[in-house]
């Protein structure tokens, strides 16, 4: 079997995505709207600036009343405040962002001026006309669509809305994750360890990402490797978004998982061209989209950042799912061509970067001294120097 292209999946994923997009919206308030997806646009109701102001503290004046003389000051005006119309031939000592007064075009500021003994000021420098002027509606105009449907809501977003006045924004539920480890060997930390068995560390590294995700996360605990208890559990989940499950894919284990969706729902197996990550289970449980990773950590979290995270915002109403990719210098040199695409655990150290020594699939604590992940291509050498793709690990947490 031919092994399926990262772009493919990818692919595929969000079209199922598409087809389960949530629907359903809710109004918040914008102080708890961080990490969620906008459900429909926000619209300018004003013009911003909202009246012309100025950019620096200074005097406001009429370009044309600057002939030699110095101007008397006629008026004082702070930010908040709001100017009488400018006397001809005078200025106005003005402060940033206090309204410029009617009749006035241009503002120097304070460092281009002289203050005479009888108050009046002296103009140093030529002035252009509107120098230091932000004009009314110059940043966004009423009727002006300023953030996108499925567009994520960060503190910039937040900060954008509240400047045009918005109290509540109108987003997407959050999807509801349910969160299963598979395997006998499974212990939760606090627990002692038995013989044969290690500490899940998938389920943390899940349940955190989720939320930073915007997601709502419901523990679904540890899956045994037995077929009854699986579907018993399973079965369980209710009101449920994706049931998200690691472990259990690997070519020739005991796939419990793989056969309960087998008999009560659908299941797709894919091999992936990816590295670390070959295995990923895609199906439905009780018409519940089902994704099972693979349960190395180091592929876990492969995996779920390159297709899991892009589906699960996907469904969430996101539109650019992509992580921003850095292109960067290697600083090492990569003989091997193989057939699936890797992504190495890498540090930028002055601009090139380095993969760690130790890629184990079953390593997460080069994960933890990683910067990112770097993108070695299927079928392509790379030499010290050449240009390559990056993805900071902290572009894809977020
Ligand atoms: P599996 O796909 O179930 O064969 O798992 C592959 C490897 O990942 C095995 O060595 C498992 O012990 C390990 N593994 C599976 N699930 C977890 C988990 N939740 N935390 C840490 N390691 C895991
Ligand atoms: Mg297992």
């Amino acid at each position: 079997m031919s092994l399926l292209p990262l772009e493919e999946a990818l692919a595929r994923l969000l079209a199922m995505a598409d087809a389960d997009a949530i629907k359903e919206m809710e109004s918040v308030p914008l102080a708890e709207a961080e990490g969620r997806v906008l459900a429909k646009p926000v619209v300018s109701t004003l013009d911003l600036p909202p009246w012309s102001n100025s950019a620096m503290d200074g005097y406001a004046l009429r370009l044309a009343d600057l002939q030699d003389a110095p101007l008397p000051v006629s008026q004082r005006i702070l930010a908040g405040q709001s100017p009488r119309p400018l006397i001809p031939n005078t200025c106005a000592r003005i402060f940033t962002g206090a309204p410029m007064p009617d009749g006035a075009d241009t503002v120097e500021m304070q460092e281009n001026t002289e203050v005479l003994d009888d108050g009046r000021v002296r103009f140093l420098e030529p002035l252009k006309l509107g120098k230091n002027v932000r004009l009314k509606g110059n940043e966004t105009r009423q009727g002006d669509m300023v953030l996108e449907a499925g567009k994520r809501l960060g503190p910039v977003e937040l900060g954008v809305a509240a400047s045009l006045g918005c109290a509540t924004l109108d987003v997407f539920r959050r999807a509801r994750v349910a969160i299963l480890s598979t395997g006998d060997e499974l212990v939760e930390p606090g627990l002692p360890l038995g013989p044969g068995q290690i500490y899940n560390s998938n389920r943390v590294v899940l349940s955190s990402w989720l939320k930073r995700l915007g997601c709502q996360v419901i523990d679904a605990g540890i899956l045994p490797d037995d077929l009854a208890r699986t579907r018993e559990q399973l079965g369980r989940l209710d009101d449920i978004d994706l049931i998200l499950s690691t472990g259990g894919v690997s070519v020739g284990e005991a796939d419990f998982l793989g056969q309960a969706l087998r008999e009560e729902g659908e299941l797709t197996l894919w091999k992936l061209a990816l590295k670390p990550g070959k295995p990923l289970t895609c199906g439905r449980f009780n018409g519940v989209p089902v994704i099972g990773l693979p349960g190395n950590p180091a592929s876990t979290l492969v995996t779920f950042g390159l297709l899991a995270r892009a589906y699960l915002l996907r469904r969430m109403g996101v539109q650019s799912v992509e992580p921003l990719t850095l292109q960067v210098t290697a600083g090492f040199n990569w003989t091997r061509v193989g057939d699936r695409r890797e992504y190495q655990r890498a540090r930028l150290e002055n601009g090139r970067v380095m993969p760690h020594r130790d890629q184990g699939s079953n390593v997460l604590r080069t994960a933890a001294w990683a910067d990112g992940l770097v993108e070695v291509r299927e079928g392509k050498t790379i030499a010290e120097g050449d240009q390559v793709n990056f993805i900071p690990l902290s572009e894809l947490m977020a």
